[in-house]
This record gives C-alpha cells, structure tokens and sequence, in this order.
C-alpha cells in the first residue's frame, strides 16, 4: 500500500510541479509535511494543502490531519489545523502518554523533510 502512495504522490506533484509555471523554477524546495489518515492511521507526506482534512490521493477521501510525532510511541498522530490547534490545550500532546507532539519526526517511506540534497544536516 505505501508504494502506491508513493506513486500516486509522486504522480501528483509532477503535475502540480509542471503547472505552476516556471516563476519559481529554482525553488525546488516544495513544502511538504507529514500528514496522518484519519482513516487508515497512516502517515503520509504530501504538499502542504488547505483546508483540511485534505483528499488522500491514495484513497480519493478527505481524511488527511497534519500529522504531529510522538517520539515516545515513535507514531505520527493526526492534529487539528494550527489555527484551531491553539483552543485545544491538548492537541499538542499525545493522546496516549502525554508527551508533547513534534513536526521532528521522521517521515514514513523514506522520505525527507529536507530533501535528498541535505544529508547530515544540522539540527538547531
Ligand atoms: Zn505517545
């Protein structure tokens, strides 16, 4: 199931790639984050899109969340919007043990939230 995400993925933003236009020809650096299947549970990275809950390509519903990590689970769990996130006190936290969420995790099927052209990249 992961690969046909990936190429449904990869499918897509090729298209979306080639009708922006070329203005931003040198910005390579598309903004993706991990998102979390409400449905499915799983994460997936997709270009930054709004509103959400946003259409997973794999499966053609709108059950995507932003997707924040818990480093104690090692699980990417599905958040409300950043601007509903601030009335929830609790939606930062993981469900399970409490432990504050991160964007800081790492993304499922290999992906990078960097790119391939940084390797080794320094952290704060
Ligand atoms: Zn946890």
């Amino acid at each position: 199931m992961p690969t046909h995400i990936l190429i449904i993925a990869g499918v897509l933003a090729v298209i979306g790639l080639a009708g922006c236009g070329a203005d931003n020809a040198e910005q390579q650096s598309v903004n993706r984050m991990v998102y979390v299947d409400t449905k499915t549970k799983q994460p997936v990275v997709h270009e930054i899109i709004t509103p959400v809950p946003a259409v997973n390509p794999a499966t053609g519903e709108r059950t995507l969340m932003p997707g924040l990590y818990c480093s104690t689970c090692q699980t990417w769990y599905p958040v409300p919007p950043p601007d509903q996130i601030n009335s929830r006190p609790n939606a930062g936290q993981c469900p399970k043990d409490k432990t504050p969420l991160t964007t800081d995790g790492p993304w499922p099927d290999g992906e990078s939230p960097t790119g391939s052209s940084l390797v080794g990249g320094a952290e704060n």
